[in-house]
């Protein structure tokens, strides 16, 4: 396997806005977000399965998963969440090792939202984490989504706090700045970056 950059971070933290930064260089991008949607795209054996347990409601008219349906489905009823669980989490999990397996760059970015929770920063030969106050994540994530203040809170209350995702970094991005004047500051930042990992991903070899 190559080399494998984690890239973690809160909600709202700026994962993919600087994730972007490092796509602009060539560098490749495996993101977990995607693979979990791609692993239930339309057609795919396991959104058959999901089907199969919850009945049709929980497809579009298309055929593609109504992830609104699913969820209401599933809220407040743990059985019904850890069937669900048991099923996507395994084959995330091997969708993604596929992804980063077959990368041929010297290193990959592996975009990773719950990267310590669900610990997976074993897969990482070095962890890069994109910091922001709480204050900072409430008021991005809120204004994104439209979600009301509380929401976010408790999205942020089971995730990693803040001092226990920073003592799994070995690189730290501070986005707390109005991306208007840190633009090119963070663009920098990300090309030091690269020149390290490009590096030490030769080490590696
Ligand atoms: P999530 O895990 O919630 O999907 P994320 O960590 O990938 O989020 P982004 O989607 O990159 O975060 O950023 C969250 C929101 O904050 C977006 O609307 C983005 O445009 C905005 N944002 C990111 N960085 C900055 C910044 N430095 N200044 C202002 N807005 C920012």
């Amino acid at each position: 396997m190559n080399y494998i950059v984690g890239l973690t971070g809160g909600i709202g933290s700026g994962k993919s806005t600087i994730a972007e930064f490092f796509a602009e260089l060539g560098v490749p991008i495996v993101d977990a977000d995607v693979v979990a949607r791609q692993v239930v795209e339309k057609g795919s054996p396991l959104l058959a399965q999901i089907a199969d347990h919850f009945g049709n409601q929980i497809l579009t008219e298309a055929g593609e998963l109504n992830r609104t349906a699913l969820r209401a489905l599933i809220f407040g009823n743990e059985n019904e969440k850890n069937w669900l669980n048991a099923l996507l989490h395994p084959a995330i999990r091997q969708a993604m090792l596929a992804q980063l397996q077959a990368q041929t760059a010297a290193y990959t970015l592996f975009v990773v939202p719950l990267l310590i929770e669900n610990k997976l920063t074993a897969l990482c030969d070095r962890i890069l984490v994109i910091d922001v106050s709480e204050q900072t994540q409430l008021k991005r994530a809120s204004l994104r989504d439209q979600n009301n203040q509380k929401l976010i809170q408790q999205i942020m209350d089971a995730q990693v706090n803040r001092a226990t995702r920073l003592s799994y970094a070995d690189d730290v991005i501070n986005n707390d700045g109005e991306i208007a004047q840190t633009r090119d500051l963070l663009r920098q930042k990300v090309l030091e970056l690269h020149h390290t990992y490009l590096a030490l991903a030769e080490e590696k070899r």
